[in-house]
């Protein structure tokens, strides 16, 4: 059985707290390997590694930490195949859609390797006489990352490659569940020349989580996962008077209007609903048609589609599946209690994926593509985040109705309109409280250059990552205003009074 250990100072560090997590491949439901629960005492460790770092990587040129970058974006490039093969065995994703997922990681990198050019600053040339001011980007400190399962190699680069380019030393923390991928970037990241203790990768649960969030040597902490534990690691980090960004579950609607192509908006629900088994914050897990006739003939579409989607293991040889297994037992069966209660609570199940065979793949976790209709906002199955093949259609009779229903929604992580009309458009993307909003766009995921974040109780924290924001996150701006003018030497040098230019 492999054993995972923790990467600390530039080195694989086996663990010695004699805990450990099992990481299970769930196309099969077998144990693959083994992974160190850190104790508190090794989670210190990796923090002194850090901070000893700081110094000599804060003082490095931003060109010298740049070309890191760009050697490990060569690096994520060459590895890319073997990196999506790590993630489809731990995670369960489907080759293609874990290799799409380290291309939307890569993008961050190549956005920190600009870094030179976003960390310059501001400066104004005489804001009084012989008075220059000029402001400074200077990085945190010893900032931590704390990664969901869903994206073992994405959500980590939404945080490092900005902390890393901006002088920052890091330590993540991967999900227990799948940190294979995260170990190996830490070997690429080596490899392309960081110093020893500026990244290390901690594994562990909530014992070096909660030391991450309160040790006063660590300055901010970027989170992503579910809402209570974000709330958690907001409130605990923030009280301990570290920066956070908290980013946590979602409830993502697409609404489609009467006029949409409903073609396109079928495909396109097919692979927002379904890719990667559901489990994306960006998910699509419900549909708003306007109108009966637009749900009805939407409803024909996606049943049309959804029995020609294939369902099995993530690594195949040969033509690949569109959709894998969930990442362990316990979601899967959780899962399937939700499609339990929403068929208790009075919605119509048109698909149902609960009783799915994989040939071959028995004791696999899979849960099958679901469709209900008739779905009300009371049910569980709308109100709660599910994370798996769910899509409900909520039918509602105007777009005025189906903004009220989202802007009622708990959650505000994504959403899309799909329809032709441009008033349309620009009344949903100006009215809805959602932060990424996607017009004929399933998935409006944003590039690496702008920022990726929700609103209401799917972000805690003023600052979305990467992006402007990122770079915002990891930085802290000083203010210096010098004076160089012959007035120094003049006689009166004591001023008493607020200084006005
Ligand atoms: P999770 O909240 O269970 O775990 C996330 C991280 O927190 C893991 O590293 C885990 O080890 C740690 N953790 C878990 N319990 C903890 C505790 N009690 N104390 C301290 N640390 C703890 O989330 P998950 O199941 O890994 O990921 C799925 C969730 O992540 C979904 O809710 C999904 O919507 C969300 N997510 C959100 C975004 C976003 O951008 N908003 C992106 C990806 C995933």
């Amino acid at each position: 059985m492999q054993q995972l250990h923790h990467f600390i100072n530039g080195q694989t560090q086996p663990g010695d707290s004699g805990r450990n997590a099992p990481v299970y491949n769930p196309a099969t439901g077998e144990q693959s390997a083994s992974v160190s629960l850190a104790s508190a005492e090794e989670t210190r460790s990796a923090i002194a590694a850090a901070s000893a770092a700081f110094p000599g990587w804060s003082n490095t040129s931003a060109l010298k930490r740049s070309r890191i970058l760009f050697r490990f974006k060569a690096l994520l490039e060459k590895h890319s195949d073997e990196l999506a093969t790590l993630i489809s065995r731990e995670h369960g994703k489907v080759h293609s859609d874990a290799l799409g997922e380290v291309t939307r990681g890569m993008e961050v990198v190549e956005f920190a390797c600009g870094m030179p050019h976003l960390q310059k600053g501001e400066h104004s040339l005489n804001v009084g006489t012989g008075v220059d001011s000029h402001s400074l980007m200077q990085p945190l400190g010893v900032c931590a990352g704390i990664a969901p399962f869903n994206f073992p190699a994405m959500v980590p680069m939404w945080m490092f490659p900005i902390a890393l380019a901006t002088g920052n030393t890091f330590i993540m923390k991967p999900s227990e569940k799948d940190p294979s991928a995260p170990l190996r970037m830490a070997e690429l990241l080596t490899e392309a020349g960081l110093p020893p203790g500026v990244f290390n990768v901690v594994n562990g649960d909530k014992e070096a989580v909660d030391v991450l969030l309160t040790d006063e040597r660590v300055e901010a902490v970027s989170f992503v996962g579910s809402t209570p534990i974000a709330e958690y690691i907001y409130s605990t980090a923030s009280a301990h008077g570290k920066r956070v960004q908290a980013l946590g579950g979602a409830k993502n609607h697409m609404v489609v209007m009467p006029d949409a192509d409903l073609d396109q908006a079928a495909d396109a629900l097919m692979g927002a609903a379904y890719g990667s088994a559901g489990e994306r914050c960006m998910a699509i897990s419900v549909a708003v048609p306007i109108g009966e006739q637009t749900a009805q003939r939407l409803r024909d579409k996606i049943l049309e589609r959804m029995a020609t989607l294939r369902v099995g293991p993530g690594e195949v040889e040969g033509q690949e599946n569109d959709m894998g297994p969930l990442i362990s037992r316990v979601h899967a069966d959780k899962v399937i209690e939700f499609i339990d209660s929403g068929v208790e609570q009075g919605a119509e199940l048109v698909v149902d994926g609960r009783d799915i065979k994989v040939a071959g793949h028995e004791n696999g976790y899979f849960v099958g593509a679901t469709l209900f209709d008739h779905v009300r906002p009371d049910m569980r199955i709308y109100a709660e985040e599910i994370f798996g093949p769910v899509l409900c259609l909520v039918r509602q009779e105007s777009l005025d109705e189906a903004i009220a229903l989202i802007n009622a929604h708990e959650y505000g992580n994504g959403t899309a309109i799909f329809t032709r009309d441009g008033d349309a458009a620009r009344q949903y993307t100006t009215r809805i409280q959602v932060g990424m909003v996607g017009v004929n766009v399933p998935i409006p995921v944003p590039m690496a250059f702008h920022s990726f974040g929700g609103w209401k109780r799917s972000l805690f924290g003023p600052l979305h990552m990467h992006g402007p924001d990122g770079v915002r996150f990891y930085t802290r701006m000083k203010a210096v205003t010098t004076r160089w003018p012959d007035g120094l030497r003049s006689e009166q040098t004591s001023h008493f009074t607020m200084p006005t230019l």
